[in-house]
């Protein structure tokens, strides 16, 4: 494959679109994928390619959330398995998550492949394909999830989401926490928990804290999801871009 020197000023979103090229070619990734990449990749150019002290802040409340749970699920989809499946496997794993693919344009092949690619990556079981649960207020086929996945989680995490459905979980009463890097988005403004983050960065800062949080108090976690202000990171991000020199990475 190309090797990109890891000195090179835009390693990380040269990395990025190789390992979505990649996806898109071994069937993981939709087209519309490669356009969500687009987006993502311009408002991380304006975030300055960083994680904010807001971000930080939100990865430790979604790692406290999960942590406090009792049936977090993490939701996967074409872009999440192409930039980061190692990770999400092991934030999984580290909080005690399922996996649940879960795709906007569902098709069986991409159901398929995105489940052996995680399993290629560590992943034991991944739910999805049953497809026997509902969430209320979407047509059937956005609406399609797995009964005891995310039908019947409490915490969910959905990176990437679209607007509706983000919506459609929260209305059902999930704990959502939404990682995107648009903070004007619906799907970071209508979740519990925003990260607004690159994936590649959110996952395994989550993971970190997860660890780090391993031995707390109940009440210790329920107070840092409780100080977690979402409206106030939100406006944080949306500082920084204005704010920002976009100088981030060049
Ligand atoms: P809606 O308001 O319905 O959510 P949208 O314009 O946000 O519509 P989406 O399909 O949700 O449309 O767009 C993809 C989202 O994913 C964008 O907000 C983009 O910033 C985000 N995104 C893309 N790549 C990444 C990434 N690597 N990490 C985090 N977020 C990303
Ligand atoms: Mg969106």
């Amino acid at each position: 494959g190309t090797e990109i020197p890891e000195d090179h000023p835009r390693h990380a979103s040269l990395l990025t679109r190789h390992r979505i090229e990649a996806g898109v070619e071994k069937g993981i990734t939709s087209k519309q994928g490669l356009i969500a990449q687009g987006r993502g990749e311009a408002f991380d150019y304006l975030l300055g390619e960083r994680t904010l002290p807001s971000a930080d802040a939100a990865a430790r409340a979604a790692a406290a959330a999960l942590r406090s749970a009792e049936h977090p699920v993490f939701s996967v989809n074409g872009n999440v398995a192409a930039l980061v499946p190692e990770e999400t496997v092991e934030l999984a794993d580290v909080v005690g998550a399922d996996l649940e693919v879960n795709l906007f344009n569902r098709t069986d092949e991409r159901m398929e492949a995105i489940a052996d690619h995680l399993r290629e990556h560590g992943a034991e079981e991944v739910k999805g394909l049953t497809g026997d649960g509902e969430i209320p207020g979407l047509e059937h086929a956005r609406g399609t999830v797995d009964a005891d996945g995310i039908g019947a989680a409490d915490v969910v995490v959905v990176p990437l989401e679209d607007g509706d459905r983000a919506e459609a979980l929260a209305a059902a009463g999930k704990t959502e926490i939404v990682i995107d890097l648009n903070p004007g988005s619906r799907s970071p403004r209508t979740a519990a928990i925003p990260i607004v983050d690159n994936v590649l960065r959110a996952v395994p800062n989550v993971t970190a804290h997860a660890r780090d949080l391993a031995d707390a108090t109940a009440a210790e976690r329920r107070a840092i999801v409780e100080e977690f202000d979402p409206d106030a990171a939100l406006e944080a991000a949306e500082r920084a871009i204005r704010e920002g020199s976009f100088d981030g990475g060049s």
